[in-house]
């Protein structure tokens, strides 16, 4: 298939969305943080058509927050949503173990365990960040054993989103150990292909319950959420898709 042809400021704009995009993930732009179009376009040598479509298209995938007269700010979410955000995490990641105990293929399954022993290796190093890329990648090797490509899409897409926090516990002392005990659960389950255990496990391991949900809020600095009282831009989409409902004929 040919690919449209990009302008210079379609491609710089793509190129700049990556960019933010990668530092929204990574926690290096933290929830709440002002995105300026003049520092953007001075800080990355270009003018400002590219940053403001970046900042659009990132805040149509619910990344950027763009409000009238307060500009641009990396998307933040306040902790009821961000706890019910967690939730539908757990419910979706489960789905996928449990499908991917009913569905994986000779060859995802030994990626499920390559992918595990990685985890294994690099805790040892005792090095967070580079724990939680081979903890990312343990995650989207089950999505992509689940076989089912809708479903992986719409969890890759929340755990996107959620990605900045959930930095936030993965970086907390003990919950590396923890999570390596409880991955070996869910590919035990995957590979004695038992949908309901491996479910069960993965649920178990994404939800936040008990001694986790108080370490976790506390693991959060509050500049990093939407005030209470205070609308998240989530919030704000809801009630508008909801109104255009109501308004329909
Ligand atoms: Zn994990």
């Amino acid at each position: 298939m040919r690919q449209p042809r990009r302008t210079g400021s379609e491609t710089r704009a793509a190129d700049l969305r990556h960019t933010l995009e990668a530092a929204i993930f990574a926690g290096t732009l933290r929830p709440g943080t002002r995105l300026d179009e003049v520092e953007l376009a001075e800080r990355f040598g270009v003018s400002r058509t590219p940053v403001r479509e970046a900042l659009q298209s990132l805040a149509a995938s619910g990344l950027v927050d763009i409000r009238a007269r307060q500009g641009a700010h990396v998307a933040s979410v306040s902790l009821p949503m961000l706890l019910e955000m967690f939730q539908v995490m757990a419910e979706l990641e489960g789905l996928c173990a449990n499908l991917a105990a009913r569905r994986a293929r000779p060859e995802q399954r030994r990626k499920l365990e390559e992918t595990h022993r990685h985890l294994v290796d690099v805790d040892k190093e005792n090095d967070p960040v580079k724990f939680y890329e081979a903890n990312r990648q343990f995650h989207e090797a089950l999505y992509e054993a689940s076989n089912s490509e809708f479903i992986a899409e719409q969890t890759l897409l929340l755990r996107n989103r959620v990605s900045p926090y959930r930095r936030y516990i993965t970086f907390q002392p003990g919950r590396m150990i923890a999570t390596i005990e409880e991955h070996e659960a869910v590919l035990a389950a995957v590979l004695a292909a038992d949908p309901v255990a491996a479910q069960r496990a993965m649920r178990d391991h994404v939800n936040l319950l008990g001694d986790n949900l108080t370490d976790f809020i506390a693991s959060i600095p509050p500049e990093a959420l939407t005030p209470p009282g205070e609308r998240s831009a989530a919030a704000r989409r809801t009630a508008r898709i909801l109104e255009a409902a109501n308004e329909a004929p």
